[in-house]
């Protein structure tokens, strides 16, 4: 039986757990190809296994994404062994501190930007020549309801700040390729059980929350060749896409 993301080239950033390692494994079992990036070699080391072991393959990007150079290389790498980029999930990012903005220390503020913001840029910079090469490109950004959500959260300005810069720079892409086959989408994932939800809520029992393989099908969904929104958010807990509207 030909899997539906066959001979499919996807590349993951922070597929070493949480969100982005459920992803990756989503994306396999589909029959992609994946890419896997993070810094953490011994977890990437770990996915390969599982990843082997459904029979699919992978390549691993040991990377830290701050490292932007490294971003062109790797765009570089993809090029000259695939020619093309099919699936890009930007899934890495980084909470960055819970405090009133006046404490934040300026280089917290400038790791939250470099990660959720600026290597997503590079990426998109280095990556859009591939994703146009594919019959069928597909990027996946993942956002947070805090972004753009009503209720203003205080003491997360560094994410809430990122968060929002990115949802911009996806409708920028988005706008930018419409006429194409690219298809680019933000999208919310909710509250998933991750180190990042720990981090964010220490006192909330895990078990309460969705676990990464419940949410990843919904997130390889736009990843798939028949996928037709962009400029778009997707967000998991209505399972629903959403226009982006000015404020009222
Ligand atoms: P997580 O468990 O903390 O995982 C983050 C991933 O990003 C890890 O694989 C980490 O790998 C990678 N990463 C972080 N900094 C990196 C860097 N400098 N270079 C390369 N990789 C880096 O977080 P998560 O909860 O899965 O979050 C995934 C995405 O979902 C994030 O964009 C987050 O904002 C979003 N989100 C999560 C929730 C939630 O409830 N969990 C809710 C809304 C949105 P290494 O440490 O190995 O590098």
């Amino acid at each position: 039986m030909t899997l539906p993301l066959a001979n499919r080239i996807a590349l993951v950033t922070g597929a070493s757990r949480g969100l982005g390692r459920g992803v990756a494994l989503e994306l396999a079992r589909r029959g992609a190809h994946v890419i896997a990036l993070a810094r953490t070699q011994g977890a990437l080391e770990e996915l390969d296994d599982e990843i082997r072991a459904l029979g699919q393959e992978t390549t691993l990007a040991p990377c830290d994404l701050r490292d932007f150079d490294a971003l062109d290389r790797l765009g570089r790498a993809i090029f000259d062994r695939w020619g093309k980029l099919d699936i890009l999930v930007a899934n890495a990012g980084i909470l960055g501190p819970i405090t009133p903005i006046s404490h934040i220390e300026p280089k917290e503020w400038d790791d939250g930007f470099a990660v959720n913001v600026t290597a997503n840029f590079r990426l998109i910079r280095s990556l859009d020549v591939l994703l146009r090469a594919s019959d069928a490109g597909r990027a996946v950004f993942i956002s947070s309801a805090n972004a753009h959500s009503a209720e203003v959260r205080p003491y997360r300005a560094v994410y809430v700040s990122t968060k929002a810069a990115l949802e911009a720079l996806v409708r920028s892409y988005a706008a930018e390729t419409a006429s194409t086959p690219v298809r680019i989408m933000a999208m919310t994932p909710g509250h998933v059980r991750t180190a990042m939800r720990a981090a964010l809520m220490p006192g909330e029992d895990p078990q309460t929350v969705p676990a990464p393989e419940d949410i990843a099908p919904q997130i390889a969904d736009l990843c798939m060749p028949g996928w037709s929104e962009t400029g778009k958010l997707y967000d998991v807990k209505t399972k629903s896409v959403k226009s982006f509207q000015p404020p009222q």
